[in-house]
């Protein structure tokens, strides 16, 4: 019997590579028109190569960027921020909200584990309007320590005060979510909607969530 859903948000809740996207091709058009010399192409490889470095949450990018290239000055390095930010959207995949409103109606405690800084985790979930439905959230600021290491997960445990067998996690990432959920002993679920990078590859999990409506069929199923 499942009693509470731990849920990851980047490409779980959200679909984050498109929100980055959104933001990064306004930040790239930005910053050519104050003189960036180059090529929007070029521009958003080289941005997401330094993601791939520095991580995707990682905040002085476009500093990092403009310094690559040897093109950096504050004129330059300001449009883009504005530009990254005018087009900021956040929006939970279809049906998402629906779903989150229908486990919690039906008596389940929901929590998020994620591995964005606390303000980042906090301002994804207030962007959405679904922050109230979280009975617990567990950024990374709080044990300053990522999944797949068990820390942020017994926080959520432990607040949550249901058994690790009745909890089911579900996460896009098969090394940091699925990993940590079966140290814990949790139900596992991997959420293969979320990253199309990361294929077809196994993802060890108990369930496998092919569209976000099917957290609620499997939920459902195993509480039948
Ligand atoms: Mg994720």
């Amino acid at each position: 019997m499942i009693k509470a859903v731990i849920f990851d948000i980047d490409n779980t809740l959200i679909d984050f590579l498109e929100m980055k996207e959104k933001s990064l091709g306004p930040a790239v058009e930005a910053m050519i028109s104050k003189g960036l010399d180059m090529s929007k192409e070029e521009a958003l490889e080289r941005i997401y190569k330094l993601y791939e470095k520095y991580g995707m949450e990682y905040k002085l990018i476009f500093q990092e960027f403009l310094k690559s290239v040897g093109q950096f000055n504050y004129r330059i390095l300001t449009a883009g921020i504005i530009g990254y930010r005018s087009k900021r959207e956040v929006k939970p995949y279809p049906h998402m909200v629906d779903i989150l409103k229908s486990l919690k109606d039906s008596g389940l405690k929901l929590a998020i584990v994620s591995d964005a800084p606390n303000i980042k985790a906090w301002m994804r979930l207030s962007y959405m309007e679904i922050d109230d439905l979280f009975d617990v959230v567990v950024a990374f600021d709080d044990t300053k320590i990522a999944k797949p290491a068990t820390l942020p997960f017994e926080k959520a445990v432990a607040e949550l005060g249901v058994v690790r067998k009745e909890i089911f996690m579900i996460g896009d990432m098969p090394d940091k979510d699925v990993a940590g959920a079966k140290k814990m002993g949790f139900i596992s679920c991997f959420a293969r909607y979320g990253n199309p990078k990361i294929g077809k590859e196994e993802s060890g999990a108990d369930y496998e969530a092919e569209k976000p409506e099917d957290i609620l069929k499997i939920i459902e199923k195993i509480n039948s």
